[in-house]
């Protein structure tokens, strides 16, 4: 390995290879341990794609955990769409799927075992209680009356817990570490709660339920996990991590190692927002592609790679910070250019008539799918005498600089001939609603004209053939410029987020388009057949993104 090699690594990758240099890990298993309690998003992602990354560099294993020891909020339909969204990104756990749920007979022994160390004691304590004996950051706290219960006692009223002879909050079991510790998540936290509820898997075979950070530990040390990677916020809570992991003795304990959360510039990750916009009905679900959850972003359009790429550019890091939206974008654009056809798709339309072709013609004109990517092959598109076009491309008086259509200019019309505009037609409220103009046969597209030159190129559709379609067109629904959130704690959203085209006008190709199939509409940006909404022979396109951006990778 050379030396720029050793540089590039992030710190996760630099922390694993002194492990298996010094010889503390042998086989790099990592996971990622979702609650199942909302959709993923673009954030989940780069954990995902962190996690699954180092074990593939490392040639380990990678497991998927959902982390479902919460019996309120979770539910099956989150699995579920967890389970698409990772399959979809491609990080492959093959048979390794696993439910922290399973694990409830271990972590009931596991806490047992600090009792019988004198390391955890049933508490009577009332939830307010717990918070005063707690203290603050600049007081240290007080031990708890119940603190010195004997192994035996500890042992026969946690059973009772367990076999429910106890109201939700009247006992909790603790672990007895340091009501004097600076850091509070030290101070003998709460690892069981009584808690009776049914859970989504175990059903109602237990009514008392681990805490987070007792029971996390313990799914990563039972898999075998080497190194546990989680996000900042969870930093201060790391001593407890090791502080379990080494009271219940396990052999080769896994590591905790914390990064940056990835978040974008003026969009809403955070589940609870999402759940508040769907639950409110102010999107269409879970997958309304003005979200970023992951559902959101494949039904918008964007890809397993474009985010991949992303989720590469945007680092590892320890240092909390935002990421351009239109990074996001930009990594879409970049995977979409060659691979996918360019089409013609009038959004705005307004008639053209060519008055010198022949009423009644219609000519098939070959064009290439992608002119930068050859492979891609070429299609018939219906060329006639009645065109749509857009109808900012042409102008009656224009101002300097303007090269698309107005009266006596020469314009190319994009994979066709050159047309002269002789004039428009308007109705009695003085808007235009035919214009006119000549073509040249003598100036067909790939006939080698040479003849004379034009400025301006624009495209397209043939009234009589195109396939109308509707359109989506897309803006973030959290509205930048004036903040995210209002004075009263609610979202600002963008009454502008959702703009819909019901006639668009596209290519007849298009009729056989597949939900999820993308194009690049000429000029107009990077559309998606909306897989929800579509039906046989009407597809309805998603924008993905625009062509152009004023964001510039560094
Ligand atoms: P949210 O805060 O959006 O509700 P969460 O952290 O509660 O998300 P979990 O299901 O607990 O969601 O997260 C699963 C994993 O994904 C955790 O390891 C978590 O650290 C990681 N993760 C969550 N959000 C982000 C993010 N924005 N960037 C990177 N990793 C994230
Ligand atoms: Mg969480």
């Amino acid at each position: 390995m050379d030396a720029e090699t050793v540089v590039s690594k992030n710190f996760i990758e630099q922390i694993i290879e002194k492990d298996i240099a010094e010889g503390h890990c042998k086989v790099v298993k990592t996971r990622f341990p979702p609650e199942p309690n909302g959709y993923l998003h673009i954030g989940h992602a780069k954990s995902i794609l962190l996690n699954y990354g180092l074990a593939c560099e490392y040639n380990g294993k990678f497991n998927m955990r959902f982390d479902d020891t919460n019996p309120t909020k979770e539910k099956e339909e989150f699995v579920e769409s967890i389970k698409a969204d990772v399959n979809w990104l491609g990080a492959d756990y093959e048979d390794r799927l696993f439910f922290a749920s399973d694990y409830f007979d271990i972590m009931y022994e596991a806490a047992v075992k600090l009792i019988k160390k004198g390391k955890a004691y049933v508490c009577d304590l009332s939830p307010d209680e717990i918070r005063e004996y707690r203290g603050t950051l600049s007081e240290p706290g007080k031990n708890s009356p119940y603190r010195d219960r004997s192994v035996e006692e500890n042992l026969e009223l946690f059973e009772n817990m367990k076999n429910g002879m106890y109201e939700d909050g009247a006992k909790v079991l603790r672990a007895k570490i340091d009501m004097s510790s600076p850091n509070i998540n030290m101070r003998d936290p709460i690892i069981y709660r009584v808690a009776h509820q049914s859970h989504h898997r175990q059903g109602d075979k237990w009514c008392i339920y681990p805490m987070y950070d007792f029971a996390h530990p313990i799914e990563d040390a039972t898999e075998g996990i080497t190194h546990s990677i989680c996000t900042l916020e969870f930093e201060d809570h790391r001593p407890l991590y090791d502080w379990v992991v080494r009271e219940l003795e396990y052999e080769n304990p896994p590591k905790q190692i914390e990064f940056a959360k990835l978040y974008l510039t003026n969009v809403v990750t955070g589940k609870r927002y999402i759940k508040k916009l769907v639950e409110e009905k102010i999107v269409d679900g879970w997958d309304d592609p003005r979200l970023v959850s992951l559902a959101a972003l494949r039904r918008r359009g964007f890809t397993p790679d474009s985010i991949r790429k992303f989720v590469e550019l945007c680092g590892v890091s320890k240092a909390n910070s935002s990421v351009d939206y239109g990074m996001l974008e930009y990594c879409i654009r970049e995977d979409l250019k060659l691979k996918r056809p360019r089409v013609m798709a009038v959004l705005d339309p307004v008639k053209l008539i060519i008055d010198n072709y022949p009423e009644g013609q219609v000519e098939m004109l070959e064009v290439d799918n992608n002119l930068e990517n050859p492979e891609l092959g070429k299609r018939l598109v219906p060329f006639s005498r009645e065109l749509l076009i857009e109808r900012e491309d042409f102008m009656e008086t224009p101002p300097s600089k303007y090269y698309r259509l107005y009266p006596g200019n020469e314009v190319r019309l994009m994979n066709a001939y050159f047309v002269k505009c002789t004039g428009c037609v308007k109705d009695d409220n003085g808007n235009i609603t035919e214009i006119h103009c000549t073509y040249d046969p003598e100036t067909k597209s790939g006939s080698g004209f040479t003849g004379r030159k034009v400025k301006g190129t624009i495209h397209w559709v043939s009234a009589g053939e195109a396939l109308v379609v509707e359109a989506r067109l897309y803006e973030n629904i959290v509205d930048e410029e004036k903040g995210v959130y209002n004075s009263d704690g609610s979202l600002n959203l963008n009454p502008n987020s959702l703009t819909v085209i019901d006639k668009c006008y596209v290519e007849p190709s298009l009729k056989d388009a597949k939900p999820y199939d993308s194009f690049q509409f000429v000029r107009n940006g990077f559309f998606c057949v909306d897989y929800k909404d579509s039906s046989e022979g009407h597809p309805v396109f998603n924008r993905i993104v625009s062509l152009k951006s004023s964001f510039k990778l560094k």
